[in-house]
């Protein structure tokens, strides 16, 4: 076949690959950063976690999203380096929590490629949660459905169960596997996706995707979390279906650590409530 040359495309091309030449080295010189996102217990409406979401400060293009640079470390064997340094920064500061009295699980996103036939994430985790002391149920690895599937996942899996290690499937409903396989997993938690959740209040056939997740994934003896809660209607009807936790712009934008800390610092009871008082 043949191609017509286009001049937008090959911008796009360079630029993704000096992006990819800076990705190299963003760690050695310290840009990358963890913002943190609070996950709401429905039942108290406190404070119960949070989680870690990574950003770039590029030193040209400022703070960037992981969807503009995840995709291509998740092509490359940056991914290792990434997810390490993730895990380690993210521990570190969950200390640094506890330290000061705040008691918070710590969710870490995992691609699919660190749940390899060789991967060592297990030792990874273990090693870095003794450095800094967690104990392992406050950890929560967040993992996609489609990790979830790929051929060696489950040797991975059992290794982190067995170490204790929480287990989350993320935006669940997006991919195409069913509750009734991934049950046989060793998952504790599902996060209905966000795409489900935003329009909760306006369409009708999401209410009963949700509310019918919901009341499976509990009958499986799974907890819910509800991502991209924007109202306070969404969270009322979540409410009324037994959803566990919601996390999303109605409690919380992602962000920094110190702007988290001043944020539970001022409401010592860690309610969410007075914050939109
Ligand atoms: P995710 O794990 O599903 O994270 C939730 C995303 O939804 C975050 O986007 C968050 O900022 C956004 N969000 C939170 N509340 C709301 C809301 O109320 N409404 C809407 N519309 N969006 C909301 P973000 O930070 O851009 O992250 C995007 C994705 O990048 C994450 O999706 C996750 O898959 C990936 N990611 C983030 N950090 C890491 C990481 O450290 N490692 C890996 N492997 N992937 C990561
Ligand atoms: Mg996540
Ligand atoms: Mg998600």
């Amino acid at each position: 076949g043949h191609a017509v040359f286009d001049a937008a495309q090959q911008k796009q091309a360079v630029h993704q690959l000096a992006l990819l030449s800076d990705l190299r080295q963003c760690i050695a010189r310290n840009e990358l950063v963890l913002h943190y996102q609070p996950k709401v217990d429905l039942g108290t409406r406190k404070i119960s976690g949070v989680e870690a979401l990574l950003r770039w400060n590029h030193p040209v293009h400022g703070l960037l999203l992981p969807g503009t640079f995840m995709p291509e470390v998740e092509r490359t064997e940056l991914i290792a380096p990434v997810t390490r340094w993730v895990l380690d920064e993210a521990l570190r500061q969950q200390r640094l929590w506890s330290d000061e009295g705040v008691d918070l699980t710590m969710a870490v996103n995992i691609s699919a490629g660190s749940l390899g036939r060789s991967s060592n994430l297990p030792d990874i985790v273990a090693e870095l949660t003794e450095t800094w002391g967690t104990q392992p149920d406050r950890l929560i690895l967040e993992l996609t459905e489609g990790a979830l599937v790929e051929a060696s996942a489950p040797d991975v899996l059992a290794r982190l169960h067995n170490m204790g290690e929480r287990m989350s499937i993320d935006d669940f409903g997006t991919g195409y596997s069913s509750l009734a396989y991934l049950q046989r997993l060793p998952v504790d938690e599902i996060k209905i996706d966000k795409s489900f959740i935003t329009r909760l209040a306006a369409v009708s056939d999401d209410a009963v995707i949700v509310r019918s997740t919901i009341d499976l994934a509990h009958n499986l003896s799974m907890t819910v979390v509800a991502e991209g809660v924007e109202d306070a209607g969404a969270m009322d009807m979540l409410v009324g279906y037994g959803c566990d936790s919601a996390q999303g712009y109605l409690f919380n934008r992602p962000c920094a650590p110190e702007q988290l800390t001043a944020w539970l610092t001022e409401r010592p009871a860690g309610r969410w409530e007075s914050a939109l008082a």
